[in-house]
């Protein structure tokens, strides 16, 4: 992979870029995506951007948000633009599995492919040009890096800050995670100057939601949250009856293994959920646990030192078992 200020000159000449992100986008995927997208328009390319799977409502206000294709909903339209493509941008995601069905499609096309990604463990060899940097807060830190490197500052307007906003606040907790540098905070300066209406997004993001979902979460909390003193650790294992019986849509779980950590001593929460395709685990950390390694070697998984996520084909009871195991493995590591 050469590094990601090589292809600087060749931003000039325009072509047919696609980008795309990581399943099930968050606010960092799609803000840091439509972000680029705006600014690589505005030079003139001609741009698609593709998720893989559909994305939360939360995400619908973003600035383009609207012409992103959904890789299950429109396959055919989504392939027909993969294989126009010349260029094709991978933002928030460090190995092409973590776009699920479509993973075989990018690894077939012949175009040049372009990472930008802050996630451990990058598949350096899939991409011919790229960053990754598992330092940065947010991959929206680093289109912002790229916009300004490649000297493209001016073109950044109140969309482009909107969607660079969604993601640093959604990938640092709004700004509380360790990962939060000086420069993020300037960064956000910057982006003011530009017009960015910051409580407009945080309303946008957090408080978007149904009564449903709210009513969720205090059933879940009361009912499906267990807490393991002994390990400092933490599990909420949510059944398929519970996500039927509260209506719950794409985007209505995230942010719930959060939930735990605010207990005294809790360095390690997991969080399952029984989906019809598999059983999707969660995991955040504070401090010194480390759930990048501990996703990978338990759950088929990876991510970040403090935050991961994994899988597993076993039963939610079999996989919640597993966990537990884990966290007996894990004794020491977890004092
Ligand atoms: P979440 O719990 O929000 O699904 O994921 C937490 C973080 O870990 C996100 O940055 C997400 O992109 C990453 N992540 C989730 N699942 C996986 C996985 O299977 N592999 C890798 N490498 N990262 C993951
Ligand atoms: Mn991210």
């Amino acid at each position: 992979m050469k590094p990601i200020q090589d292809i600087y000159p060749l931003l000039t000449i325009p072509r047919r870029i696609v980008i795309t992100m990581h399943q099930k986008p968050d606010p960092d995927a799609m803000g840091s995506s439509l972000a680029l997208s705006l600014i690589l328009s505005k030079l003139g390319h001609i741009v698609e951007v593709i998720s893989p799977t559909n994305w939360p409502d939360f995400l619908k206000w973003m600035p383009g948000a609207k012409t992103v294709i959904d890789y299950e909903a429109s396959r055919d339209r989504a392939n027909n633009a993969l294989d126009a493509a010349e260029w094709l941008f991978c933002l928030d995601f460090n190995a092409l599995h973590r776009t699920k069905h479509m993973a075989k499609k990018l690894a077939e096309i012949n175009c040049v492919k372009v990472l930008i990604d802050h996630h451990e463990q990058p598949e350096e060899a899939a991409f011919n040009y790229g960053i990754s940097n598992t330092c940065k807060s947010s991959t929206a830190e680093m289109v912002y890096d790229f916009i300004v490197g490649s000297g493209n500052e001016s073109l950044i307007d109140e969309n482009v800050a909107s969607c660079l906003y969604a993601g640093i606040i959604g990938d640092t907790g709004s700004f509380r995670f360790p990962a939060t540098s000086g420069r993020v905070h300037e960064i956000v300066a910057r982006l003011k100057e530009k017009g960015l209406k910051h409580s407009l997004v945080h309303e946008h993001l957090y408080d978007n939601f149904l009564e449903d979902r709210l009513r969720f979460i205090g059933h879940i909390l009361l009912h499906r949250m267990e807490i393991f003193y002994e390990y400092n650790a933490a599990l909420i294992a949510i059944p398929k009856s519970d996500l039927l019986k509260f209506n719950v849509r794409t985007g209505d779980t995230e942010g719930l293994v959060n939930y735990p950590l605010t207990i005294q001593g809790i360095k390690l929460s997991g969080l399952v959920i029984d989906r019809d395709e598999e059983r999707k685990w969660s995991f955040r950390s504070k401090g010194d646990f480390d759930v990048n390694t501990f996703a990978r070697k338990y759950f088929n998984g990876g991510g970040h030192f403090n935050a991961s996520g994994g899988r597993s084909a076993d039963t939610l009871q079999k996989t919640v078992q597993a966990y537990k195991k884990a966290l007996q493995e894990n004794e020491s590591q977890l004092q």
